[in-house]
Parts: structure tokens; sequence; C-alpha cells
């Protein structure tokens, strides 16, 4: 008889049901992890709410993942039973000309783990053996489950040309804007500017190193950076009015990146992008960057532990679930946690 495990699978909109399933056997070229860590992510809600159109269930989702070998196929590299490890979600074709370049988050074939494919919600999950990245010792797998989040982070750091001395503002206080301010500080951008809506995220950008933290929900008319002063803002908010302000916020040839996704189409300034000459980038992935995620977080560069509010059991993951849905104000990330 096939082992069994526990998973906890999205069943219709808003709703997921923990149940036992057959544990899948390994092929060549996989390994298997037992799941650690799990991250609660905006975009698990968002696929929750039936709204995504990612993928339809029923499906585990989880993408924020870190954990440890526990079997490795043939073909799978030097891998060993016992390795701590956190997983790289994304996956492509291994043909087009885009993966055959190294670039499999172009791939148009491509998918994500927990997005598309099964995800993290189980005891157990195999994945290809060129997905995961060793976990220094001293980097908990709490917080390598969030080597994910900020890899997005700063590929997309990476596209911006930073000097130092550049001010720079990112307009969203969620998790990722909270890694912005952390890697736009290390790339030497001063000021860092954090505008968002909620006073405990902000506290903690500023513990974060933001040197200037904008409340809009209070009257802050101050500390808000003046108009056409920025060379870098990031929108990590999703939002018409954070659109708005960023394009509002940029100086003569400044850059706009582009993170945050909203949920509808949103009206654009194109007349300030054009007279202001900025320069737009969007950003989702990028598969080049996850060693030095893990070496930031190994020295320090970047924080995750500050960022991790509340912890859960495997066993209470939907209750996870409901308190980051209802409480935006406690919850900045909400890991659930399985014995290892
Ligand atoms: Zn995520
Ligand atoms: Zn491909």
């Amino acid at each position: 008889m096939k082992e069994q495990q526990l998973i906890w699978e999205w069943t219709a909109a808003n709703e997921v049901r923990q149940r036992t399933t057959e544990r899948s056997q390994l092929q060549a070229g996989q390994v298997e992890i037992a799941i650690s860590s799990i991250g609660i992510c905006g975009t698990d809600l968002h696929i929750l709410s039936g709204e995504a159109g990612f993928s339809n269930p029923p499906l585990p989702l989880g993408h924020e993942l870190a954990g440890i070998v526990t079997q490795v196929g043939e073909h799978a590299g030097d891998w060993k039973v016992g390795d701590r490890v956190c997983i790289d979600p994304l996956i492509g074709c291994g043909r087009c000309p885009a993966c055959r370049a190294g670039n499999k988050h172009h791939c148009p074939q491509g998918g994500e783990i927990g997005l598309h494919y099964a995800g993290g919600w189980q005891q157990y999950l195999i994945v290809p053996a060129d997905n995961i990245y060793l976990v220094p010792d001293s980097v908990t797998l709490d917080e390598a489950s969030q080597a994910e989040t900020i890899h997005c982070c700063l590929g997309a750091v990476d596209k911006l040309h930073i000097r130092l001395g550049m001010a720079a503002t990112v307009v969203g206080d969620g998790p990722t804007g909270l890694y912005f301010v952390q890697l736009l500080k290390a790339a030497g951008a001063s000021p860092v500017t954090l505008i968002g809506m909620q006073s405990s995220r902000l506290a903690l950008g500023e513990q974060l190193g933001a040197d200037v933290i904008v409340n809009l929900s209070e009257p802050d008319g101050q500390s808000m950076p003046a108009a056409d002063t920025q060379s870098i803002v990031i929108e990590a908010a999703g939002e018409e009015t954070a659109l708005r302000t960023a394009i509002s916020l940029l100086g003569k040839g400044g850059q706009l990146l582009l993170f945050g996704l909203p949920a509808v189409p949103v009206a654009v300034d194109i007349q300030s992008i054009v007279m202001k000459e900025l320069r737009l980038l969007g950003s989702t992935n990028d598969p080049h960057v996850w060693p030095r995620v893990l070496q930031m977080i190994e020295s320090g560069a970047v924080r995750v532990e500050p960022l991790i509010t509340q912890r859960y059991h495997f066993g209470e993951l939907d209750e996870a679930l409901s308190f980051v849905r209802n409480n935006p104000q406690q919850a900045i990330k909400v890991i659930v946690n399985l014995d290892q």
C-alpha cells in the first residue's frame, strides 16, 4: 500500500478542505520535500476568491515554501536526504528559447507550483530537483519560505538603474513593500520613502530602514515627498490611486517600477509619463536571483523575522487564511508550520 499524507485543497470560492491522499511516486530528476514552512500570500487569497483565473479547484495552493529533502530521484543531482531547502515554484517547459536562455519566467508554457499546479499545502511535495535551493544553516525554514517573495522583489530592483543617493519611494505597505524598502536601502537609494495605509506596517517599515513614512489614512501632508522629486517609485499596491501618486512623485527621467497587480484595468496619466520621459518597468519573477536572496537573508541585509506576525499549525491552515483575510492590520506575514 502507498503511503498516505494530509493535504489542504482549495475546493470552491473561499473554501478549503483537508483530506488524506496517497503520496505521489518520485520520478527521475525529482526530489520529494517534507514541507516545514508555508507563507500565506495575498495571491493565495486572490486565487481562493475564484477571481484570479489561474486555475480551477480542487487544488492544493501554497507557493512560499521551505522544507527538508526526504527522497532524491535518479539524475536529481547531488541532493541528500535531510538537506534544508526552499522551493522556486516556477516551472518552464525546458525546451523553448526562453527556457534555454535561462529565462523560464518568460516561457510561454510556464506555470507555478501553487498557482497553476498543485502547491505546497501538503505534507510532502515532489518538485524538479532544479527548483530547490540549499538554505544556509543560520537561516530558519520560516525565513527561507519568504525567499520566494523576496526573489520577486530583488528581480524587480535588478531592473532599475540605481545610484547611491537617488530618492526612491515605495507605494504599498504589504510584505513586498517592506522588502522593497530593505532592498532599496541596501542598493544605496536615499532617502527611501514608504507610503501606505496601515500604521503598524508603516512603523515596521521605519524599523526596517525607511527614512520617511507617509500614512495616507491620516492627514499627513508634511511627510509626503514633493511632486516631481523622486528618481525611482515602486508601485507595490496595485491600486489606481497608488499609480497616480507614483507618477506625480517622479521627476523627469524617473523610473516607475510596476509590481502591484490591479484587479481591473486602470486609467493612466500618459501625458505626464511622456512629458516627464518616465521609464516604465514591469516585473514578476526572476529565476537568476535566488542565490543572492538567500545570501542577503543570511547576512541580515534583508530581514524576514520582523514581518512574521502569526504562526499557525498545518491543521489550522483554514484559520490562518481567515485570519489573514479579516485582519489586514495585524497580519503582515502569516506562516503555517508542519512538524518535521
Ligand atoms: Zn506569494
Ligand atoms: Zn519554456
